[in-house]
């Protein structure tokens, strides 16, 4: 039985950056709000290690000056512009032995960035989404059906490297039109931009305005009458609603009891695995093929099992001690699900030994290693997903809610942030319809 006055307001299972947003949208809007962390610091997938003058950035690397409305808003919201900086030489393709630098940028077009006249000309018509072949983000098309018509160098050499680098897809599994809307809307890779002091600090300024319970996991979350029921490891916290701001499957888990016109858009809504390794360095290593920059994505066809360099201490200088070098490598996606179920070691000495062939000599620098699993890296976006996400969309306002990338089927972090005010505003339709009195949670309160 729901007691008439729940213990809190709004209670948010999950502190990455869609809910330490949305708990700050409801915060603003005069809610008390309590948000629920299982593991020991914010940031989720957006979380920075800081360990010995080393900041590594596990998840998410950077955010682009464009297209990331809600996310730029929110920033300025908080006054952080001027920690975000600009990542010199964002973005290299690897071809022939080479890097090729200013992919994804116009520059990159005109100096050839490694692909033929025809290639580059069928990249601009792409990007500025002409000649009527991208399709609109609901299209349910596969990124292999949509690439079949293209020519295998931007098939191969462009925009498998980009989903499989960006998110971790795979062609023939997730649909074209979220990879295509995202670049268009984000344009050129010239504008990539980094947090200073670590790509965490978002969640951590949210976070610092906000009543959060670190180390605490939620089992279950039921809609009973007059809100919503949080079973944690203590026993159980009541709440007028709640907010299931964790990947679809664990919404899925821990909200067995979901109505039938979210269940489909759960069940459907996978996930992607991602796996990095990151190395922090006794000094910056040599690189091969004119490597430098921040990231060098590395095609299928060039490599089976690394898909993604990146030389974080150019990112950002303070990623690294000075002196020092810190450097990720991630799996290609067909070869994540094998690496996920390895032991550290042998991710760490599979991916490391390839890694030698752009980086010689980079073993012997490595002082200390980190391995980063994300059994949900980011929403896959199937097909099959953007056709329940319209019957999501639609639902009611409910007391439980959830918020994330994937509610928006946006895989990156401004999917994340843009959800909280679409949950935020969901949450307040629905809460003006019922009475208001609230209790926050109290400090040390014991939990039954
Ligand atoms: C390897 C990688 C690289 C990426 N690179 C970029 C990038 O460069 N740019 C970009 O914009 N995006 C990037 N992304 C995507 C971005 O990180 C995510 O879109 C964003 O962080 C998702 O935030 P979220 O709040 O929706 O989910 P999450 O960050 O996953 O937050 C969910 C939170 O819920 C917590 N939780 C889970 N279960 C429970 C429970 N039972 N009880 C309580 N808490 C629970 C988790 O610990 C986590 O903190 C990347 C993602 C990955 C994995």
């Amino acid at each position: 039985m729901t007691p008439a006055t729940p213990d809190i307001d709004t209670a948010v299972v999950g502190a990455g950056v869609g809910g330490l947003a949305t708990a700050h949208a409801l915060g603003r809007a005069g809610r008390g709000v309590h948000v629920f962390e299982a593991a020991d610091a914010v940031g989720g997938r957006m979380r920075t290690l800081h360990s010995d003058g080393w900041r590594i950035d596990t998840g998410a690397e950077m955010l682009p000056s464009a297209g990331y409305t809600a996310t730029w808003s929110l920033i300025r919201e908080l006054g952080m512009a001027a920690e975000v900086s600009r990542v010199p030489g964002a973005l290299s393709l690897w071809r022939g032995g080479r890097a090729r630098p200013h992919a994804g940028r116009p520059l990159g077009l005109l100096t050839g960035g490694g692909l033929s006249p025809r290639a580059r000309l069928e990249l601009v018509r792409l990007q500025a989404g002409s000649g009527g072949d991208v399709g609109e983000p609901a299209d349910p098309v596969t990124l292999e059906e949509f690439a079949a018509s293209r020519s295998p160098e931007v098939r191969e050499r462009f925009l498998y490297p980009l989903a499989a680098g960006f998110f971790g897809w795979r062609p023939e599994r997730s649909a074209a039109a979220p990879l295509l809307a995202h670049l268009r809307s984000t344009g050129s890779t010239a504008h990539w931009r980094t947090y200073r002091g670590g790509m965490d600090a978002l969640a951590r300024r949210l976070a610092a305005g906000l009543q959060v319970s670190t180390g605490t996991a939620v089992h279950r979350v039921a809609a009973v009458p007059g809100g919503a029921r949080l079973t944690l490891d203590g026993g159980t916290v009541t709440a007028r609603s709640a907010v299931l701001a964790v990947p679809a499957p664990v919404a899925a888990r821990l909200h067995p009891g979901a109505p039938a016109d979210e269940r489909g858009f759960l069940a459907s809504c996978t996930f992607a695995p991602m796996l990095r390794v990151s190395l922090a360095l006794a000094r910056r290593p040599a690189t091969a093929g004119g490597m430098r920059g921040f990231a060098t994505l590395i095609p299928a066809a060039e490599d089976d099992l690394l898909n993604v360099i990146t030389l974080d201490h150019n990112k950002h200088p303070d990623r690294a001690p000075d002196g020092r070098g810190l450097v990720s490598l991630i799996a290609a996606p067909p070869a994540t699900a094998a690496l996920m179920g390895a032991g550290d070691a042998e991710a760490t000495a599979a991916l490391a030994e390839r890694a030698e062939r752009y980086l010689p000599g980079l073993r012997s620098l490595v002082r200390r290693v980190h391995v980063h699993r994300f059994p949900h890296g980011l929403p896959e976006a199937t097909p099959a997903a953007l056709r329940e996400h319209r019957t999501f969309r639609g639902r009611p306002a409910r007391a439980v809610d959830y918020a994330g990338d994937w509610t928006q089927l946006r895989p990156c972090s401004e999917g994340a942030v843009a959800s909280a005010q679409v949950t935020a505003a969901r949450l307040l339709a629905h809460a003006a319809e019922r009475p208001t009195s609230t209790h926050p949670v109290r400090p040390g309160r014991t939990l039954r």
